[in-house]
């Protein structure tokens, strides 16, 4: 008797090449459903389950989203915090910042925002 004809995992009957069903548990044989053929069990022994991976089971690792960082540019760039005087409240310390508006040797202007009324005002150096 010739034996059934494997591809892969599957066993196709080697009379009609009709797909047979795997072997229930207690059956020693497989029948055919398309012409009677009776496969011995046994030809399934060697044959390789592939089991099917499930997607799910990949790495969640690769799979986490990464954080997206949103920079947040509520806070204003007002300049670095200097000695100065507010001319509106009188507050010590104001943030400078140095502006050059027109050419170099005409020198440049600092800008200037109180640091606790906001108030802002200019020097030109
Ligand atoms: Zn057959
Ligand atoms: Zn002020």
């Amino acid at each position: 008797m010739a034996g059934a004809h494997k591809i892969g995992s599957l066993l196709f009957c080697p009379t009609c090449g009709t797909l047979l069903d795997l072997p229930k548990d207690s059956e020693e044989f497989v029948l055919c459903e398309q012409c009677g053929h009776e496969e011995p069990a046994s030809s399934y022994e060697n044959v390789e389950i592939t089991t099917t991976s499930h997607p799910d089971a990949f790495p969640s690792a690769l799979r986490q989203k990464r954080k997206t960082q949103t920079k947040r540019h509520d806070q204003q760039d007002m300049g670095t915090l200097a000695t100065e005087k507010c001319p509106n409240c009188g507050y010590s310390q104001a943030y400078s910042k140095e502006l050059q508006l027109r050419s170099a040797d005409e020198g440049s202007t600092i800008f200037y925002t109180c640091a606790s009324c906001k108030h802002g005002w200019r020097v030109n150096n």
